[in-house]
């Protein structure tokens, strides 16, 4: 049994090290002699989504936003049924704020795939910086923004509570958005490097989509770990 990742327009949705976060879920289910590979989409060809256990969706300028939208839109169904029935999907940034209703820039506005009801309008100020986020499950996450769009998620669940940093708005308080098993953040890609607890949930959700066994190997964090609460340390205590 072999998992596969679909990395959406690498081309055009990939900023700041976003690859890092398949880089790291491929490297931690290798560790563990779980099978994986990523298809890399290009072009205009036709996604079946149920071959994936995970999609994912970088961050972009608002100019490649603009010329990955129509190729997103054609498959709005196909992508809303695989979020429906469950499917892990990770989106950062330009990925998460094309996963919202739109995007409103100064001169025109960007349809998004309306899986979630949020609403993304440009500010004044770009929101750039180190991120730290309390989650419940996961304990603190850390990561890097950096983003013009400020994101309103109305009745959605954050992904986490902002102890440093922008977040979603820079006004209430919070950053992301878990919803079914997508995960939509700012937080670009250092997020699962240096986040593998998070990462492991990643993992687990996608062998669980498969019915396959859960239980995950304990591998050796200590420098995903040290990275972690350096930048934890660093910006909260
Ligand atoms: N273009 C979007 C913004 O500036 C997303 C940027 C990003 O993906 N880093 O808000």
């Amino acid at each position: 049994m072999k998992l596969k990742i679909a990395h959406l327009y690498p081309d055009l949705l990939n900023l700041y090290g976003d690859i890092g976060n398949i880089t790291t879920v491929t490297k931690r289910c290798k560790w563990r002699g779980i099978d994986i590979e990523t298809d890399s989409i290009y072009g205009n060809e036709k996604i079946h989504f149920t071959d994936y256990d995970l999609v994912f969706l970088g961050g972009g300028s608002d100019r490649e936003q603009l010329l990955v939208r129509d190729k997103l839109m054609s498959m709005k169904n196909e992508i809303t049924s695989y979020v429906n029935d469950g499917g892990v999907l990770l989106a950062v940034c330009g990925g998460y704020q094309l996963l919202g209703s739109y995007y409103k820039l100064k001169e025109e506005t960007i349809k998004g795939l309306e899986i979630l009801n949020i609403q993304t309008e440009i500010g004044d100020k770009r929101l750039i910086g180190d991120v730290v986020i309390e989650n419940e499950k996961f304990g603190t996450i850390v990561g890097f923004e950096n983003h013009g769009g400020r994101t309103f998620i109305n009745d959605h669940t954050p992904l986490g509570k902002v102890l440093h940093g922008h977040g979603n708005n820079d006004k209430d308080g919070v950053e992301g958005v878990i919803y079914k098993n997508v995960i939509a953040t700012y937080l670009h890609g250092s997020l699962l490097p240096k986040n593998p607890v998070l990462c492991d949930h990643i993992i687990r959700l996608m062998l669980e989509q498969r019915g396959l066994d859960t239980e995950l190997a304990p591998l050796d964090d200590a420098s995903e770990l040290d990275a972690h609460k350096y930048i934890v340390d660093r910006f909260t205590k």
